[in-house]
């Protein structure tokens, strides 16, 4: 059932008190309907009660100011203000557990329908995205390059001090340690397990075509460039041990 047939949209109002621009109403409806026209919109809501059981269940309501409820809200009335207002902070203090998947007596998916508005803002290159996903530069990079995102060799005491006493664990011979483990993929330190050049480039080839690397651009774009870089060289590389299977 498409949502758009019996509009619940509320009238735009805007803020009398910020100073900022009010954002215009195609903008507005673009969003919305970038968000309503995903495949999973309609799964993911049902209907509302406002009953308030998800948020009770949450565990970022509870440090945080936000409510899935209250997305849900926005979105099942249509409150284009107010999802665009939404997307600003809120939805990125989910922790995507989807607890409230789990409870919801409608069957929604607030944590769900969350992940559509944080793709739709990426998307939209909105700044609370370029914002939230900055740190984790280094980490989208690390996973590109070498297929991992965390190796064994960045646990080490001096960047894991808060982890008290508990940090002599992993202050230990690494390299003895990884070697003792059966798996030949497990045996290295640099990255959390070897992944071969096949896997990399099929990766790539993945994330060129489901639109990630688009993403990516769109948020930003010298880590982008870096990444294309790296993408390429790997590819020479795939390229240049096939031929060598062929000369063999
Ligand atoms: S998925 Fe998000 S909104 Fe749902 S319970 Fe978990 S943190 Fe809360
Ligand atoms: S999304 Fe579900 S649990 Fe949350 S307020 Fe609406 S009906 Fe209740």
């Amino acid at each position: 059932m498409s949502h758009s047939a019996n509009s619940r949209v509320q009238k735009h109002i805007g803020d009398p008190f910020s100073d900022e621009p009010a954002i215009p109403q195609e903008k507005l409806e673009e969003i919305f309907a970038d968000i309503q026209s995903d495949l999973r919109f309609d799964h993911e809501l049902n209907g509302c009660l406002n009953c308030g059981i998800c948020t009770a269940t949450c565990p970022a309501a509870h440090y945080y100011d936000f409510s899935p409820r209250e997305i849900v809200q926005l979105l099942w009335t249509e409150n284009l203000d107010g999802i665009y207002d939404a997307m600003q902070e809120k939805i990125w203090a989910c922790a995507q557990c989807y607890t409230c998947a789990a409870r919801c007596p409608f069957g929604n998916s607030p944590g769900g329908l969350i992940m559509l508005m944080r793709e739709t803002a990426i998307k939209h290159g909105m700044q609370s995205a370029k914002n939230v996903l900055r740190p984790f530069s280094r980490v989208m990079l690390k996973l590109i390059s070498t297929g991992n995102q965390l190796s064994p060799d960045m646990i080490n005491p001096e960047h894991f001090a808060d982890w008290g006493p508990n940090i002599s664990k992993v202050d230990a011979p690494l390299k003895l340690l990884r070697k003792a483990i059966p798996m030949p993929t497990l045996n290295t330190t640099e990255t959390a397990w070897e992944v071969n050049l096949k896997t990399s480039v099929e990766l790539y080839t993945i994330w060129e075509e489901t639109g990630v690397l688009d993403q990516l651009e769109t948020i930003d774009e010298n880590l982008f460039d870096v990444i294309l870089d790296i993408m390429d060289e790997k590819r020479e590389d795939w390229d240049d041990w096939k031929d060598e299977q062929d000369d063999e």
